[in-house]
């Protein structure tokens, strides 16, 4: 099978406590400009990667929940408290990864936008499609599908 997005990848939190590894390409790559994701990122936006769930393994550590607490579960680093994955409700079959937490963060461009509505006016991202609040739901199948084709992949190591 060629390996086009040269997986698998590896990623850890600040400290190192947890680590992951991804071994299935992204569905999507996302920015989202909500005041609740600059707050729980401390930045201007947050930045995530959609990874079907089976391509997504914490391989050290013991994450743990964070956030709102509430029906999407946000996850963390226990020691430095980074915020490293959601697991959103409702869509068992992807995890959210923080984009940061790969070490193929630079490939992963934001491929779409979100909660532009709530932006930081100098806040902007090379994202291809920009929303004022989320896609409606039947968009995805063929946003999925265009970054299937055109997404940046990350570079072989070495
Ligand atoms: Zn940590
Ligand atoms: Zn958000």
């Amino acid at each position: 099978m060629s390996n086009e997005w040269n997986l698998p990848w590896e990623g850890s939190c600040r400290c190192g406590q947890v680590r992951i590894r991804v071994t299935a390409p992204p569905l999507l790559t996302m920015a989202c400009h909500c005041t609740g994701c600059q707050r729980m990122s401390a930045s201007g936006f947050s930045f995530r990667s959609a990874i079907p769930t089976e391509g997504f393994k914490v391989t050290t550590g013991e994450p743990v929940i964070g956030g709102l607490h509430g029906i999407h579960r946000h996850y963390f680093c226990p020691h430095c408290m980074s915020w490293m994955f959601t697991r959103p409700h409702g869509l068992d079959q992807l995890v959210n990864v923080r984009s940061t937490m790969l070490e193929q963060a630079s490939s992963l461009v934001p491929f779409i936008e979100t909660c532009t509505n709530e932006k930081l006016p100098w806040a902007t991202t090379p994202a291809v499609h920009s929303f004022g609040a989320f896609p409606p739901i039947s968009d995805y199948t063929a946003l999925v599908a265009e970054y299937a084709q055109h997404g940046s992949r990350p570079p072989a190591p070495g």
